[in-house]
């Protein structure tokens, strides 16, 4: 039996990374599967991989940042497997900066930069929740779980100002949703992941020099796999976390610990 069994789920950013993780783990765990991204290429090939182990999900192109693309993942949720029970808000960006170790001086940051990093991590989350509210209320329930960052937790020079800002965002958007959805039985958590081996952060490793440095701050002295988020945001969208909203759970190798 699945953790997820007779549940319909959709997950955005999910071409790649921690994204592409939970749309295998939520399908192997009995969800139906609807998720989206902007690098249709990769997700067409998740899609394929998935459909080829047995796995009942559907890639469609969205970009977070635009409502009609939300409304048309949510309407094809429903037409297709009549429901939506879980959302998770995963797509995100952070600045890019060539070799990227460099930290990011607030006086560096274009307007620019910022009006992308906040469009995508933050009302991108925004939106998605408002097209999903009106299918978990059809479907009787839901869970919402919002990937913020440990840069949502705590200041930090080198994830970039308007990183923080936007992941701080989802933190409290996150509870204020939680609030106001509890007597619909819609519960809304946030995700605060470490350091995750995924593209994203890539090439900030690439400098050993700097590795080193970013893993002595990491107590569990590594960076972790996408599974070990999955299983959190796993737990989240089950009934086993039926008691849990507005909560946040950090999954970080004991970095805000300190
Ligand atoms: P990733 O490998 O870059 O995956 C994120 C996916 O979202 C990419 O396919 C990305 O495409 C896509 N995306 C970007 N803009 C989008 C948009 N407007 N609409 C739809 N999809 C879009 O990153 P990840 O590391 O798995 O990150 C997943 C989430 O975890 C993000 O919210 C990130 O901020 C958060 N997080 C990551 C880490 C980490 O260490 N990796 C730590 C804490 C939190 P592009 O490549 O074109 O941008």
């Amino acid at each position: 039996m699945g953790r997820l069994d007779g549940k319909v789920a959709i997950i955005s950013g999910g071409a790649r990374g921690m994204g592409a993780e939970e749309v295998n783990l939520f399908a192997k765990e009995g969800a139906k599967v609807v998720f989206g991204d902007i690098l249709d290429d990769l997700g067409q090939q998740v899609e394929a991989d998935c459909r080829e182990a047995g796995l009942d999900v559907a890639y469609t192109h969205l970009d977070v940042t635009v409502e009609s693309d939300w409304e048309a993942i949510v309407a094809l949720a429903e037409e297709r497997y009549g429901r939506l029970d879980a959302l998770v808000n995963n797509a995100g960006i952070s600045i890019s900066v060539e070799g990227g170790a460099r930290n990011i001086s607030l006086e560096d940051t274009s307007e620019e930069q910022w009006d992308r990093v906040m469009d995508i991590n933050s009302k991108g989350v925004f939106l998605g929740t408002k097209a999903a509210i009106p299918a978990m209320r059809r479907a009787g329930g839901g869970s919402i779980i919002n990937i913020s960052s440990i840069a949502g937790l705590s200041g930090a020079w080198s994830r970039s100002h308007p990183y923080n800002a936007s992941k701080g965002a989802v933190r409290l958007f996150t509870k204020a949703t939680a609030i106001q959805y509890a007597r619909e039985g819609i519960r809304c958590n946030s995700v605060h992941p470490g350091p995750i081996m995924t593209p994203m952060s890539a090439s900030t490793y690439d400098d050993p020099e700097v590795a080193a440095q970013r893993l002595a701050l990491v107590p569990l002295g590594r960076r972790a796999h996408p599974i070990e988020v999955a299983y959190g945001v796993l737990y989240l969208a089950s009934d086993e976390a039926s008691f849990v909203t507005g909560a946040e759970l950090v999954i970080d190798g004991g970095c805000v610990a300190q």
